[in-house]
């Protein structure tokens, strides 16, 4: 089959493609410990752990998810209304697109297990989170693709997404991936502009932060093209309450009502 060819390809683990059943929060499943470690029944155990808590997304004949984690398809979405060739891609499948793809754009929440609770789990019972161990395995299993487009396309990679700022702890980490840019904020007004830099071969910070002034309004936010993990949607982003200590205070409330009455 041919497939067809991506100039930016994204894509994240099984953890985070997966629609959990179809009950959401049994994807907060993927950040307990794994079940069994060691021993013979240790793939037995990774088997019952990745079944109940990140089951495999139904995909198209070309790998293209039928539904995907709602950050991703906005991203998507700004790509797709600049003009950009961009397709999000099942992580069984990212493999066979690498090879032809300029831009390789991964996200996730907890991309090495450092969020509450998966930290949380893991300092209790001292054991890897299923989503941190999917994340690596994904990135074992990718990794020989990227180096190898990376030397012979100079192939771009960019981590972003909510857990952007994890790699800030592991540098070594990005050298290892072959990763590019950290991306760590909202996307949508400023990632239109990297991906154009970065196909154009222009260079480009190492580590990109969406500072308050230039997170998207509400009119720069994009529909989404393709459905989202479970029929999300998207109400509002930010947060009424104003509690003095969390960073989502510092980003301006914004509402479906206030693009509605913006028009009015
Ligand atoms: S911690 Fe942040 S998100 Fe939660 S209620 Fe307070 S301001 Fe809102």
């Amino acid at each position: 089959m041919v497939l067809p060819k991506y100039d930016v390809v994204i894509t994240t683990d099984r953890s985070m493609m997966s629609n959990y059943h179809g009950k959401e929060f049994l994807g907060f499943v993927t950040t307990g410990p794994l079940f069994i470690t060691v021993g013979p029944f240790r793939k037995l155990g990774e088997w019952i752990h990745e079944y109940i808590a990140m089951p495999k997304m139904k995909v198209d004949k070309y790998g293209r998810p039928y539904q995907a984690p709602y950050g991703m398809r906005k991203i998507e979405a700004a790509l797709l209304d600049a003009g950009i060739n961009a397709a999000i891609i099942d992580p069984d499948y990212v493999h066979k697109y690498i090879p032809n793809a300029k831009m390789l754009m991964l996200s996730h929440h907890d991309y090495f297990g450092l969020n509450p609770p998966s930290s949380t789990w893991s300092a209790i019972v001292g054991k890897e989170p299923l989503n941190a161990y999917s994340f690596r395995r994904f990135m074992m299993r990718i990794r020989p693709y990227i180096m190898d487009a990376k030397s012979r396309n100079g192939l771009k990679v960019v981590v972003g997404g909510p857990a952007a700022w994890q790699w800030l702890y592991l540098p070594e980490l990005m050298d290892f991936f072959g990763v590019d840019t950290v991306f760590d904020g909202e996307g949508e007004r400023l990632v239109v502009d990297l991906v154009k830099r970065m196909l154009n071969n222009e260079s480009v910070p190492r580590y990109v932060y969406v500072g308050v002034n230039d997170v998207p309004s509400i009119d720069e936010i994009p529909t989404i093209k393709y459905p989202a993990v479970n029929g999300f949607i998207e109400i509002g982003r930010g947060c009424p309450r104003g509690c003095a200590f969390c960073p989502v205070t510092i980003r301006p409330l914004r509402c479906t009502r206030s693009r509605r009455s913006r028009r009015n």
